[in-house]
């Protein structure tokens, strides 16, 4: 048996094939454009193995993947593939409609043909699985309950606007051609291999490299924290049990302010790796003008994957935090890599692609 998995050079892609491939005798399929997010050092333990396929495609190629369904014969398609990043959307919209709401259009087409043509009892053992956010559900104030899975979409951001989008297009192919779509609506992941442009490894790295920890505003952004390895197993209990056309709040129970998350991880840095100076990494928080039109709050109500689904997270946050901060200080050629642009001289010496 095979899965085909869009984004899975991307961050929680990434975690997720290695994760899938350590556990499983299935072929996995990764397709990945190779955006600036994406990056094949996250796979590279992978290099020669038996049960694992890459292909550089866009999701928007509707040839291609066509092409790869009926090679590959898939069980199920995962899709991560997206534009993620809330500040690129605000400066540069077009990607995240392109890819997040026009790609995902013709992944969903091109699914359907191949799904239509399977033979009854894999026509109803597949499944499409959507990784989405709960910044779908907009902005909560401090005392409105965590967001379940019948609230209302109110998307914010570009990004969100656009992930919405692919959200209820998934879902208008469950109710209109029956497709048999499963859809997790994740709250903030972190852990290893994330881009450092993100909150928490944007931290790690400009700490010991000595430059300021940028905090947006008066950092009371509220967010929910998920360990990067709890929301891969959610989405693997999903696309086991999940029923058909549902979605699935996905969340650790971990609401924190941004400056709470600044000043833990600059914390762990001080016990696991202290400054020369013998001084506070906390010294470097410096205050920055907040993103336009910033989310005040994000909470998610994981109730229903947990009763349904009988899934829960296996790290608190102080446990998957501590991890991280680990995992960046043995990884520095990761980190390196990733900001020289050197994983890309890497992926050209190592697949000839560029
Ligand atoms: P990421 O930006 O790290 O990875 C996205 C991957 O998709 C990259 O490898 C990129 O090269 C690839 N990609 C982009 N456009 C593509 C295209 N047109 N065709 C094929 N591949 C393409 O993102 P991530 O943080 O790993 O997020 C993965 C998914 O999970 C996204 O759909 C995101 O909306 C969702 N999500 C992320 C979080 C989070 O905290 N990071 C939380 C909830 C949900």
């Amino acid at each position: 048996m095979t899965i085909l998995v869009t984004g899975g050079a991307g961050f929680i892609g990434s975690n997720f094939v290695l994760d899938w491939l350590a556990g499983s005798e299935e072929t996995v399929v990764t397709l990945d454009k190779l955006t600036y997010a994406g990056n094949l050092q996250n796979l590279a333990s992978l290099q020669g193995h038996p049960k694992h396929v890459f292909v550089q495609g866009d999701i928007g190629d509707a040839a291609l993947i066509s092409s790869l369904l009926a090679q590959h014969q898939p069980r199920a398609v995962l899709n991560f593939a997206a534009e993620s990043h809330v500040d690129r959307s605000i400066s540069g919209p077009g990607e995240f409609i392109q890819t997040n709401i026009v790609g995902t259009f013709h992944l969903l087409e091109s699914v359907r043909a191949y799904w239509g043509g399977l033979a009854p009892e894999a026509k109803a053992a597949f499944r499409f699985l959507h990784v989405s956010t709960d910044e779908v559900y907009g902005s909560l104030s401090k005392t409105d309950p965590a967001f379940a899975e019948t609230n209302r979409y109110e998307p914010n951001s570009p990004y969100s606007a656009s992930k919405a989008a692919s959200d209820h297009l998934v879902r208008a192919y469950h109710h209109t051609y029956g497709l048999p779509v499963l859809t997790t609506n994740c709250s903030n992941n972190y852990g290893p291999f994330h881009f450092p442009e993100k909150l928490i490894p944007l931290i790690i790295v400009n700490a010991q490299a000595g430059k300021p920890l940028p905090v947006y505003g008066d950092g009371q952004q509220i967010r929910d924290w998920l360990y990067v390895k709890d929301h891969c197993s959610a989405i693997r209990r999903v696309l086991e049990a999940g029923a058909l056309g549902e979605t699935y709040n996905v969340g650790g129970w971990n609401e924190k302010p941004n400056l709470e998350i600044v000043h833990t991880v600059c914390a762990l840095l001080d016990e696991l790796k202290p400054r020369a100076d013998g001084k506070p990494y906390k010294e470097q928080i410096t205050y920055v003008t907040d993103r336009p039109g910033h989310d005040r709050r994000y909470a998610i109500d994981a109730g229903k994957i947990e009763k349904d689904l009988g899934w829960k997270p296996a790290e608190t946050f102080d446990t998957g935090i501590r991890k991280t901060v680990q995992w960046y200080l043995d990884n520095p050629e990761w980190v390196a890599n990733v900001q020289s642009g050197g994983y890309r001289d890497w992926v050209s010496k190592q697949y000839g692609q560029s």
